[in-house]
């Protein structure tokens, strides 16, 4: 989301990123809020760039994101070389933002209102070529889970009209891109003028140019068999799913205010499993939330090894300002939570691990995005199932295709496969 975000900025702006922060004219940086450590850094990050200002008296330094959106005025007078604040929903205003700061030398800008007119106005900026890109679809956020400050940072639902949903598909399509990730807060929650999430991909399978739709995140409570039945018929849906369950005992869930319980979650993987059997999984879990009991937290670790996720994103709770869950009591001692933390990383790592090697010697169709991180000579790509392969001493001519690939190594984030 906020790297889409930052593709906006850029567009907004008419501008060209450069590498080295010396040669900006405007230096912003976006923030993310949802946990205290992404606030911090994005805070500590806007002091890494008070040097240039020294050296260079008329770049303007800004603060976007949900952090600027958080804290606003207060981030003003606590940074005196910050010249603007700018909430996600502003973006569409930020020209006109950095031509005021330019016309008066002295004013500092707070924009974070929450208008919701110029939301989807901007689109992102794509580098010519890329293989892929993200268009959003929606912003905010309906359900109030008691941990998340993202409704109070961007605000309730705004589902993206579906016309600007495939133009700005288009557009991307006919810069390069390959594969598209359509996301939002809740995605498969998107509806439009009568239509859903489910008729949504119907009309994304029929883009021409476009051989891949992935999308993110999906809410537990909003996969509907219709949804499950457009995602197995159309062909260009990839087989990956990110479906965060948060933890695997009800109790905390109900305390969460997810809106679903483990049997809901557990039938629903079942029925996306019966469908797409090689759907890959990945989930994000919060540990430490409230008062959550070692009980709670095994059965948060036996779903794991009942469902064998391909990834998780795991996290020890963090308590945010003006969320329900900054007024609930018996906050977990984090060095508990910590403890829970590793006990749960250390274990998925190995189902990670084993998952990979059970697709040893399989065959599977790469998208080949670029040169690999490894070693600029070999090409890496992904699978449908989002899992990257990197292919040796393979020419550029093959970035952007599909090409048939058998897997040959197996590593913990990785594999290293042969054309077929
Ligand atoms: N709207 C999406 C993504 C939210 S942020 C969703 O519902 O899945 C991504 C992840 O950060 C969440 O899924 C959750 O696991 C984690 N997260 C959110 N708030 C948090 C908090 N206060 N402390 C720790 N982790 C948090």
């Amino acid at each position: 989301m906020n790297e889409y975000d930052s593709d906006r900025i850029i567009n907004s702006l008419s501008a060209h990123p450069v590498k080295n922060p010396a040669d900006a004219d405007v230096v912003i940086v976006n923030t993310c809020a949802i946990r205290d450590k992404a606030d911090h850094k994005a805070v500590s990050a806007i002091g890494r760039y008070k040097k240039y200002k020294i050296s260079n008296p008329n770049l303007i330094i800004g603060m976007a994101g949900c952090v600027a959106q958080l804290y606003g005025k207060k981030l003003i007078k606590q940074i005196p070389h910050l010249d603007f604040v700018i909430g996600p929903r502003e973006i569409g205003k930020l020209k006109e933002l950095i031509k005021d700061i330019k016309d008066s030398s002295k004013f500092k800008k707070i924009n974070t209102s929450m208008d919701i007119e110029e939301i989807f106005k901007v689109s992102p900026y794509h580098e010519e070529g890329k293989i892929n890109g993200f268009v959003s679809i929606q912003q905010g956020c309906n359900k109030k889970c008691a941990y998340c400050i993202v409704p109070t940072v961007r605000g309730s639902e705004v589902n993206r009209p579906l016309k600007q949903i495939l133009e700005e598909s288009r557009l991307l399509i006919d810069q390069g891109a390959k594969e598209l990730t359509y996301i939002g807060q809740t995605v498969n929650s998107w509806r439009y003028e009568g239509e859903k999430f489910y008729n949504l991909l119907d009309h994304l399978q029929e883009l021409d140019g476009l051989e891949r739709i992935r999308f993110t995140t999906s809410f537990p409570r909003d996969i509907t068999s219709k949804m499950v039945k457009s995602m197995a018929k159309n062909s260009k849906v990839c087989r990956q799913l990110h479906l965060p369950v948060q933890s695997g005992s009800n109790r905390v869930l109900k305390m969460m205010n997810r809106s679903y319980t483990i049997e809901w979650y557990r039938e629903s993987v079942l029925k996306l499993k019966e469908s797409m059997p090689d759907l890959s999984l990945s989930t994000d879990i919060i540990v430490g939330f409230s008062d959550e009991s070692e009980e709670d937290f095994a059965q948060t670790m036996q779903l794991i090894e009942d469902i064998r996720f391909d990834t998780i994103y795991s996290f020890m709770y963090s308590v945010r300002p003006g969320t329900p869950g900054e007024k609930m009591s018996s906050h977990v001692n984090e060095e508990i939570a910590l403890d829970r933390l590793h006990r749960l990383q250390l274990r998925q790592r190995e189902i990670t691990l084993e998952n990979n090697l059970e697709q040893l010697n399989k065959d599977f169709d790469v998208l080949i995005e670029g040169a690999s991180k490894n070693n600029p000579k070999d090409l890496f790509g992904r699978t449908s199932q989002n899992k990257v392969v990197n292919i040796r001493n393979l020419d550029s001519s093959y970035i952007g295709k599909i090409v048939k690939v058998r897997t040959k190594e197996a590593h913990q984030n990785s594999f290293v496969g042969e054309l077929i």
